[in-house]
């Protein structure tokens, strides 16, 4: 058949091999390493001044706040001490004007207008106790106040840190392009909006989202193991992990606790191998990065993350109808032919247009194994007015819809195998697990998306089918949330101890 041979002319230009895995994985390594000993490089290993991380037994009540790639969470989380915790929490979704605003004013005035929502609907008694208190006494800062909220602020963008609640903006990433806050230290943004609503809420620490889902997936885990690597698979991706001090060679200048010879390390890997040294570059992929607002970065996340997938499959698809030799979504019984006027394509459908194709709907492909694929024939119809498609038109879909995920799936694993091997674990002489919380839309949604991984690590010299069992991938739910309180925690006791 025509159509399947021509799709799988294409889609075997996402295939990544087991050898590609493993020279990705030596590349990986080298970035990592070079980044560990100057700032400035593709991969910005940035030092978190996060030392530990937790073992469950933490306790007490703290606001945290999450901003992510598209949405904004404001949570209050009760930590019970005893590897549970109660959380209280809201959502929006951030306005899609504001992800390129003006200002960074104008983006940090509406999430703190969100903390007031918040503590007003969910922590009234609070909230109210202290603007009497404020009215009363006048508390030049609130430190010594005990109705004063701490706030892990989880921000989800490369940050250069300087101490645990002070960082600056390196660039934005999906999405987001707000040039006036570069260079700014977001914790003071949020800070200054926070005072001219006079809210009861110092800003703590500054957390990224996958530093956050570190901390609660070592709180949470099970058999009291410690936690090596958090990971995001969503919107965007990213990695942070426990390096041991000595090998991070850039100065970390300021305070942080020396005593337990580690520091958390966010890899920002969403920019690996920008360069493109060993990263898969197809025609799909080039074009998706030339009309992207960040060309040249970000390349991982380009094909890793649920941001762009979609956008890598819609790309394909377009390729695939504009082709007079594949026969896809076309009605057959017309007598035209030139591509536009066969379609069985409703003239208002997005497939057409950047970003026309959500990515949850490679999700439903991929879950979708029966012969006559009626599910995802019917959400081409509801999401993309694809109208009587076929079931080899859904076949083709489907297949390039699974090779492009099962790249990324594999992309994935070069990361996780690569940090896996610099830890040296594997060879402690143990058979313990080694621990790796990720949270996102793609590793809770997307079908097998953790099974392709694994399947890749197995390929990795150096990890093997055996070290593979030994790699526990758990998902942290409510990690950035959970994360940001623990990470607000440890900030509180530094400040107690003034190395703050
Ligand atoms: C950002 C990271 C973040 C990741 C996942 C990336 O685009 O650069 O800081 O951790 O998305 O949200
Ligand atoms: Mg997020």
């Amino acid at each position: 058949m025509a159509l399947a041979q021509e799709t799988k002319r294409i889609t075997a230009q996402f295939e990544y091999t087991d050898e590609d895995v493993n020279t990705g994985v030596q590349e990986f390594l080298r970035q990592m390493n070079e980044g560990l000993q100057k700032d400035g490089t593709s991969m910005s290993q940035i030092p978190t001044y996060v030392t530990g991380v937790p073992n469950g037994t933490e306790k007490g009540l703290y606001l945290a706040v999450d901003l992510g790639g598209t949405n904004f969470r404001v949570c209050s989380i009760h930590l019970n001490g005893d590897t549970t915790f109660n959380l209280t929490y809201s959502k929006v979704a951030i306005p899609k004007e504001l992800m390129t605003a003006k200002t960074a004013q104008e983006l940090f005035a509406f999430l703190a207008k969100q903390i007031e929502l918040f503590l007003k609907t969910h922590h009234e008694e609070h909230f109210e106790a202290h603007t009497q208190r404020r009215q009363t006494i006048s508390t030049p800062d609130g430190f010594a106040d005990e109705h004063l909220f701490r706030l892990g602020f989880t921000f989800s963008f490369p940050v250069q840190q300087f101490g645990i609640n002070k960082g600056t903006l390196i660039r934005w990433t999906k999405g987001f392009d707000i040039p006036d806050a570069i260079g700014k230290d977001v914790c003071a943004l949020l800070q200054d909006e926070i005072e001219k609503l006079h809210l009861p809420v110092k800003v703590a620490a500054l957390v990224n989202d996958t530093v956050g889902t570190l901390m609660a997936r070592s709180y949470t885990s099970p058999g009291n193991t410690s936690t090596l690597l958090g990971a995001i698979f969503g919107t965007g991706t990213n990695g942070a992990y426990v390096e041991k001090v000595t090998n991070i060679l850039k100065p970390v200048e300021g305070q942080y606790d020396k005593s337990t010879g580690n520091m958390v390390i966010n890899t920002e890997w969403g920019s690996f191998d920008n360069q493109l040294n060993v990263l898969p570059n197809t025609s799909y992929d080039i074009e998706l990065d030339k009309m992207s607002v960040n060309p040249g970065i970000q390349m991982f996340e380009k094909r890793v993350s649920g941001m762009f997938l979609g956008e890598i499959v819609r790309l394909v698809i377009v390729d695939m109808l504009k082709n007079p030799n594949i026969s896809l979504f076309r009605d057959e019984n017309s007598s035209f032919n030139d591509w536009q006027s066969t379609t069985t394509i409703g003239g208002d459908s997005t497939i057409m247009r950047q970003w026309g194709l959500d990515s949850s709907i490679m999700s439903i492909a991929a879950a979708d194994n029966t012969p006559e694929f009626s599910t995802l024939r019917q959400q081409l119809e509801s999401q993309l007015h694809i109208y009587a498609a076929s079931s080899e038109d859904a076949q083709a879909f489907k297949n390039v819809a699974y090779a492009v995920g099962r790249r990324a799936a594999r992309l994935s694993a070069v990361a996780i195998g690569a940090i896996v091997l610099q830890s040296g674990l594997l060879s402690d002489g143990t058979d313990e697990p080694i621990d790796i919380g990720v949270d996102g839309s793609l590793v809770e949604h997307y079908p097998y998306f953790r099974d392709m991984i694994h399947e890749a690590l197995s390929a990795i010299k150096g990890i093997g089918s055996e070290g593979t069992k030994r790699i526990r991938i758990g998902i942290a739910k409510d990690g950035s949330g959970v994360g940001a309180a623990l990470i607000a925690l440890v900030a509180a006791g530094m400040e107690k101890h003034n190395t703050v």
